[in-house]
């Protein structure tokens, strides 16, 4: 009851406050006050190619399944009044044990025929981060990352390195033959290239107004050994301020990591003050296209607003906040 009457007024001291101290363009009029959720997932389970044949409706509705139980996950720790963080943790291992997915069991395999993992997160109060890259055994990468952040110094841990680091801190370790699927392995000998990607991310408002965004994937089909992709590189693939917003891409990696995709959103909306769905609208569908990058992000901003937005034929996505509002959608 307290927090509720004490949100309205709060709200507008966050507004003011990074009104105030954010160099806005002065050719845009503010926005008028905008509604502000007490709490808001999203989340994406990759974006790609996707038409009514390579996705006929059973499997749509499998995927819709899956994203709507993720969400609810979220939903239900943050209506507790729970911290993004575990929000976000929650929902992607949810999406890393399910095979459906291109993270976790269900990663993608390499052109050796291996599973190599990357993922990260970053909490929007105090820009702290962590990840994993290239890892073969840990069974949900995502927490992985969390550990780095929280019970190391670092923010990147990669392959033989993460994994003792995982097993010191209590983490699950797994066979590799764990990862393996059938279908991601004949996806491999077909070598598909429009194979849809299937990595997962997830942003998370929690009630104390604290952002957290998080990115696990497989990387891409038939990638190089040792590649590493953007989703653990923090502003590539994966970010979120409090001040802006929480981002999490999916795409060609390639080009998030050299057109800095997520942090250019948060800093379009920083330094230009762009609106989450205009920012993210600039990145996506004229930066990367321009480039020649496909791919999509799913944000949310610190009112709890979200932007899903890709410039390929579809995306998993669920969307859901504390005012009852729900999207769970596919195609474009
Ligand atoms: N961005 C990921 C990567 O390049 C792949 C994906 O999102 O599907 O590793």
């Amino acid at each position: 009851m307290m927090n509720r009457m004490l949100f309205p007024f709060f709200a507008i001291l966050v507004f003011l406050s990074t009104a105030c101290n954010s160099p806005v363009d002065k050719n845009r009029t503010p926005d008028p006050q905008p509604v502000a959720y007490e709490y808001a997932l999203v989340l994406h389970g990759g974006a790609g190619s996707m038409n009514f044949e390579n996705l006929p409706e059973p499997r749509q509705q499998q995927y819709k399944h899956a994203l709507d139980s993720a969400l609810q996950l979220g939903l239900d720790l943050l209506k507790k009044g729970g911290a993004s963080i575990d929000a976000v943790e929650v929902v992607i291992r949810c999406m890393e044990d399910n095979p459906l997915f291109n993270a976790g069991k269900g990663a993608v395999f390499t052109s050796e025929g291996k599973n190599e993992m990357d993922a990260s997160i970053m909490t929007g109060e105090d820009l702290n981060a962590g990840a994993v890259a290239g890892v073969t055994d840990i069974r949900n990468p995502i927490s992985a990352a969390r550990a780095v952040m929280e019970q190391s110094k670092h923010v990147i841990l990669a392959g033989e390195g993460a994994s003792v680091f995982a097993e010191e801190v209590g983490l699950e370790i797994v066979d590799p033959s764990y990862f393996y699927t059938k279908h991601r392995f004949e996806s491999l000998q077909r070598a598909l290239e429009k194979e849809k990607h299937g990595t997962v991310g997830c942003v998370a408002l929690d009630r104390n107004r604290n952002l957290c965004a998080g990115t696990s994937t497989g990387g891409m089909t038939n990638k190089k050994y040792g590649r590493i992709g953007d989703s653990p590189i923090i502003g590539a693939g994966t970010y979120a301020n409090n001040r802006t917003c929480g981002v999490s891409g999916t795409g060609h990696g390639e080009f998030f990591m050299r057109w800095l995709v997520a942090y250019d959103i948060s800093a379009l909306m920083e330094y230009k003050g762009m609106d989450v769905e205009e920012a993210a609208k600039e990145v996506v569908e004229k930066k990367l296209v321009e480039a020649g990058g496909d791919g999509g992000v799913i944000c949310l901003d610190k009112y709890g607003r979200a932007a899903m937005v890709t410039n390929t034929s579809g995306m998993f996505r669920a969307y859901g906040n504390s005012n009852g509002d729900r999207v769970v959608a596919i195609f474009k």
